[in-house]
Formats: C-alpha cells, sequence, structure tokens
C-alpha cells in the first residue's frame, strides 16, 4: 500500500516535470505594457510559470539567475491577451450558417475544428478566453479544456460556460414542423427548473453560467425578452451559491435591465442599450462586452461592402450606443464573439474598439487586467512579480497603433514557450 502511494508520487512528480519542463527566461524588449502602463526599457524575470521580476533592464539581470535571455528587440511586451467572448466550436458563418452547424455537424468533426481553432487562438497571443457556449456541442468545452491543460493540444486556459441556458421556445434553430423536437444551440428551461439546470452545468464543468436574457424571437422575429427578471433572479442565486458568475446575452433594452436587475455581472453585444440602461449598468456595476466585431462580420456576411457601400442602419446604430455606453462610464470588456468570424483574428475586436472611439491603449488594458479582473482571474491580466507568465510580445507600439497587436513574435503561457 505505502510502496505503491510513493511510486504514484514518484510517478506524478516525474510527469509534471516533464510535461512542465520550464525554465528562467529574461525577456528584454523594447518596452513593457504592465495591463496599466507602459514602461520604456523594462525587462520581465520569467521562473517557471510564473513572473518574478519586473522592472529597469539595470535592476535585472540575466547571470544571477542563471536566466535564458530572449532579446526582442522593437517589440512591446504585454499581459497574454484576454478574449472576452468566444464559440470554439463554432467557425465562420459565411462558411457554414448556424443552423447548419448545430444540425449537420457532428460533435467529433466540431471537436476537430476546435482544437485547430484553440491553436490558432493561442498562436495570435490569446493565451485566456471565456468560452461562452458551445451551441449544440454539448459539454465537449469541458474536454478541449481539459486536453489543453494536460498540455495534450496548445491553446488558451479556458473559462468555460458549458451549454448555456435559454428559455424554452426563445431560441433555435427554428422554422420546422411543430411535429418534430430539433435539437437546440443551447439548455431550455424554465421558472424553477432553472436551478437544477444550474446545477447541472456547474457538475460537467460551467466556471461560468451564460444565459439568453432576450433573442430574436418576436411575433415579427424581433429581439424581445425571454427570462423574467424573477427568473434571473433564481438563476443567478443558485449560480452565486457556488462562486459563479452569471452573464447574460442582451441586445434590446428591456433584456439588459431584467438582467442588470437580475444581478448578472457581463452583458454581451448590448446593441439596443440607451443613455438610461447604461447609467444603470454603470450603477450596477454591470460590464459591457460589446462584441462590435461580430456585428461587423453578419453584416458583410449578408452584402454590405465595407469601405464600398454606405454603413448599414445596424453599424450606425451600434457606433452610437457604444459611444453612449462610454460617455456613461460602463466598464468595457474585449470580447468579438469569434467564431461568428475566424478564431485566430481575435484582433479584429480590438482594432475596432479603437475605431469606434476608445483610446488604444485603453483598448489594451480592457483585453488584459480589465477583462482578468471582471472574470474573478486574479493573477492575470498583469505583468507583475508573482503573476502566472501569460506574455505576448509584439512587434511596433500598439498604444499608438492597435494594429501592432497582430505582429506577434513571442507568446508564453504558464511560463511556457508557444511561439518564438
Ligand atoms: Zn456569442
Amino acid at each position: 500500500m505505502r510502496a505503491n502511494f510513493l511510486l504514484s508520487v514518484l510517478l506524478f512528480s516525474f510527469l509534471t516535470n516533464s510535461l512542465f519542463a520550464q525554465k528562467t527566461y529574461l525577456l528584454r524588449p523594447d518596452r513593457v505594457f504592465d495591463g496599466q502602463e507602459s514602461h520604456e526599457n523594462w525587462v520581465v524575470l520569467v521562473k517557471n510559470e510564473k513572473i518574478t521580476g519586473v522592472g529597469p533592464a539595470s535592476q535585472l539581470t540575466a547571470d544571477s539567475q542563471n536566466a535564458e535571455v530572449i532579446d526582442l528587440k522593437g517589440c512591446t511586451l504585454l499581459p497574454g491577451f484576454i478574449e472576452g467572448h468566444s464559440h470554439l466550436f463554432l467557425h465562420p458563418y459565411n462558411e457554414t450558417s448556424w443552423d447548419d452547424q448545430v444540425l449537420k455537424e457532428s460533435r467529433s468533426f466540431r471537436t476537430a475544428r476546435a482544437t485547430l481553432h484553440a491553436k490558432r487562438t493561442l498562436m495570435a497571443g490569446f493565451t485566456t478566453v471565456r468560452d461562452l457556449g458551445t451551441e449544440g456541442a454539448e459539454y465537449d468545452d469541458f474536454g478541449l479544456k481539459q486536453a489543453i491543460n494536460q498540455g495534450i493540444i496548445p491553446g488558451p486556459r479556458m473559462i468555460i460556460a458549458t451549454k448555456a441556458l435559454i428559455a424554452t421556445g426563445s431560441y433555435g434553430p427554428r422554422g420546422f414542423s411543430a411535429d418534430i423536437t430539433i435539437p437546440q444551440g443551447a439548455e431550455e428551461a424554465d421558472g424553477q427548473d432553472l436551478i437544477k439546470a444550474v446545477r447541472s452545468q456547474i457538475g460537467k464543468g460551467a466556471d461560468v453560467i451564460k444565459i439568453y436574457a432576450d433573442y430574436r424571437w418576436g411575433l415579427n422575429g424581433e429581439t424581445r425578452p425571454t427570462f423574467s427578471t424573477d427568473e434571473i433572479k433564481l438563476i443567478v442565486e443558485t449560480a452565486k451559491s457556488s462562486g459563479r458568475p452569471v452573464v447574460a446575452h442582451a441586445s434590446s433594452a428591456e433584456g439588459m435591465k431584467r438582467a442588470i436587475l437580475g444581478g448578472v455581472e457581463t452583458l454581451e453585444h448590448g446593441d439596443g442599450g440607451t443613455p438610461e440602461i447604461f447609467k444603470l449598468m454603470r450603477e450596477h456595476g454591470v460590464a459591457l462586452c460589446p462584441t462590435l466585431a461580430a456585428g461587423d462580420a453578419t453584416s458583410q456576411y449578408r452584402g454590405w461592402k465595407k469601405g464600398t457601400d454606405a454603413e448599414p442602419e445596424r453599424i450606425k446604430n451600434k457606433r452610437i450606443t457604444f459611444k453612449n455606453a462610454l460617455d456613461a462610464g460602463v466598464t468595457i470588456l474585449a470580447g468579438g464573439d469569434v467564431g461568428v468570424f475566424s478564431h485566430g483574428d481575435n484582433a479584429r475586436e480590438l482594432e475596432m474598439l479603437a475605431e469606434y472611439g476608445m483610446r488604444p491603449i485603453d483598448v489594451l488594458r480592457s483585453a488584459t487586467s480589465v477583462n482578468a479582473k471582471v472574470f474573478h482571474q486574479d493573477n492575470l491580466g498583469q505583468i507583475k512579480s508573482g503573476f502566472l507568465a501569460d506574455i505576448v510580445a509584439v512587434e511596433g507600439k500598439p498604444e499608438i497603433d492597435i494594429s501592432a497587436i497582430r505582429k506577434v513574435k513571442l507568446v508564453m503561457k504558464n511560463g511556457m514557450l508557444y511561439k518564438d
């Protein structure tokens, strides 16, 4: 018994040592954006999975630490980007419609794709994703997360929602004969049954509970609220017992209002937000993930020739509501609803946040320290001693030209180099 125990301890330490054979690195870029501010001529020391030193080059040397020096001339070092809204189990709708992905693609096919999506996301410098629902692929995000965490495949660390919750009859795919039951893109539950649905998703691995507070199920196909405020409160109360937050897809003013009053922590999309709603968000400390890139992508899939045609009403409106959110002082998250457009093109949302009126340095803050704080990731999103060594180096100065984030030269996650 005891010998067996010792053997398994030895085996475990062998496995962990070989899996995480990390070193000590001294990273020497032109400057470091620490999640808040930029510092010229700073260097960063990484030991095993953590950042152990940050500061002026004169104060940190490689010799005393036996560190491998990585010169990153012309580069800015930043915390690994955090994608605020992805669906690794979806791929762009101009390749295959959402309905067809849910109904015609097998889960094995979708998982095979998801592994590639995960790799592309990481290589683009996004070392963490908040993945907000498998959209019909059951709990397969949990297995994907396990495979990444065990080092079997490369990918970002994942904060997962599993199936997400919808009010019965409100979601899709829809438009079929009432005589047949069509698989849905999320789990249907209502009233008191929501307690069991929330708990079972948590039991199957959900880190966050995602709900659809409204959807296009109005009499004429318009967006209308789904859950009542009381139902949302019940979901939040149930999830909170386990320490998990609830986040809501919400595009209409009424759907947003119910979600805010129900106690959710973040709103996704928010296209129909009014100045009053954004004021309410600010008062309740609810953050907005505007997913600008998703609307931009779907408008183009519907025929809009960006740069040639005039902007469609939807885009014009989005610019106005986003500005209203900024003016109201709502916390802005960086998250594009990736999956609607290509995984690995996550930079698109950051570029659009700048295009729609945020200062590039505020965009960088959103994609690092702000996302980390709102997502309860206390050791991520900053280049700071003691924090996990999730680091990206890009060529140029993204605080001046945000598109520099596309020129990724180095990606490190947990102190391991994925791109050098
Ligand atoms: Zn989404």
